[in-house]
């Protein structure tokens, strides 16, 4: 048991959860670990050899059901997102994105044919998914999006561009979101299909170890057979949110765990005026401010995945963890890093790199101040949004 684990929530965990973190624990120390500081440092990471790499184990949309899925619970998911994350938050995000985004629009809102097509592959990561909702121009308000989709006979024509998009410059497949005359519709869109341009987005200064990119369409002639058919709405890329905004509520944990871990095996080493910095009150008073934080975090994301699993999670729900878990995560980084002194900003510990990561964090999948709106909806009825 974790020496963080300071309120048991291990014992609430099933033996099957235990063992499907111990599996990724043990990839995240021995494939992630010892390379991504030199990934983070020169802004690259090898996505594709990972990303086979989490499908041989079977991490690629694994609470997701058939066609080559784990169907794992969403705890499991989630606790396999927390892992990842200690690792690095780059790393975790090219698993959300391929599993709780691209792979799950598909799951949920495409035909039989495009599940057949492209999930088996995708779980295996043989082929990687992005999702592209986000513009230059429209990011909190997907709503107003200017990418067009229009009907050319059977056809169907996109026009636009996505900015923001993560796994976009390795991606074989990306699920895009556009304005038709119906209203907002996804797209399965093979990114070598005439037309389609991916530019990685250079001089990121938060999730290095993770590739960024934007999208143009140019035109693009896609098949009637691309529009996934259940997707009617913005309600369906919504839906994929909410899915990943779990996994984020667990992944942030494990940033603020690798933290925390960190400046706590710092301050019991590290002596100055004589004694160890642990056995300063003031130091004690962060790791236990910081512990409380983490552990409620932790009930709160236990609670979620049980509601999940139950089949009873509400969007609004997600929410609470989102803007708890993310904010509470960067405050922990924070100040794990003034533990470390003049070493919090050096490279050599991973702590300057998860509160780097966590920035972005905090801001996509709906930024803070978003779920603030959305719960400040649920709380008077008024939406604020607009
Ligand atoms: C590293 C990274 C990876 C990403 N990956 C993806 C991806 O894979 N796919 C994808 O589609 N997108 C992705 N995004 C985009 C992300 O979802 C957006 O950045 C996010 O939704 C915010 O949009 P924006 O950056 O345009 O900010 P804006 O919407 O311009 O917001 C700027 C600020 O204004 C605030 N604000 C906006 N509206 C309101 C309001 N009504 N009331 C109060 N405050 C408001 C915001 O909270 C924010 O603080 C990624 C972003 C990053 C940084």
């Amino acid at each position: 048991m974790s020496p963080l684990d300071l309120l048991d929530v291990e014992a609430s965990l099933t033996e099957e959860e235990r063992q499907i973190r111990a599996v990724v624990r043990r990839l995240v120390d021995d494939r992630v670990r010892p390379h991504v500081a030199g990934w983070y440092e020169e802004g690259r990471v090898p996505a594709r050899e990972l990303a086979r790499e989490f499908g041989r184990l079977g991490l690629l949309g694994m609470h997701l059901t058939g066609y080559g899925c784990a169907g794992a619970s969403a705890v499991a998911y989630g606790l396999a997102c927390l892992e990842l994350e200690a690792g690095d938050s780059g790393v975790r995000s090219l698993v959300s994105v391929q599993g709780s985004l691209a792979m799950y629009a598909i799951w949920r809102h495409g035909s039989e044919e495009q599940k057949q097509r492209w999930l088996p592959a995708m779980a295996a990561g043989e082929v990687i998914g992005c999702f592209g909702l986000t513009e230059p121009d429209h990011g909190s308000d997907p709503a107003s999006m200017a990418t067009r989709a229009r009907r050319d006979g059977d056809d169907w024509v996109l026009h636009g561009s996505k900015m923001w998009i993560t796994n976009a410059p390795v991606a074989d497949v990306a699920v895009i979101w556009a304005r038709t005359d119906e209203g907002v519709r996804g797209f399965a869109v093979p990114m070598d299909t005439p037309g389609v341009a991916a530019r990685e987005i250079p001089r990121k200064m938060s999730l290095r170890a993770s590739l960024t990119g934007e999208i143009v369409l140019d035109d693009v002639r896609l098949p009637a057979d691309a529009r996934l058919p259940g997707a009617i709405g913005l309600k369906a890329p919504l839906s994929c949110l909410t899915e990943a905004r779990h996994g984020i509520v667990w992944g942030a944990l494990g940033a603020a765990r690798d933290c925390l871990e960190t400046a706590l095996s710092y301050a019991t080493a590290r002596t100055q005026f004589g004694r160890p910095l642990a056995a300063f009150q003031l130091t004690q008073a962060k790791l236990a401010d910081m512990a409380v934080e983490w552990n409620k975090g932790l009930l709160l994301a236990l609670h979620l995945g049980r509601l999940a699993d139950a089949g009873a999670l509400r969007p609004a729900q997600v929410s609470v963890g989102k803007l708890n878990n993310v904010r509470e995560a960067l405050a922990i980084a924070r100040q794990c890093r003034t533990i470390l002194g003049a070493n919090g900003v050096s490279g050599e510990y991973p702590i300057m790199r998860h509160a780097n990561n966590l920035e972005s964090v905090l801001t996509y999948e709906g930024t803070s101040e978003i779920h603030q709106l959305v719960l400040g909806q649920q709380l008077t009825g008024f939406s604020a949004f607009a």
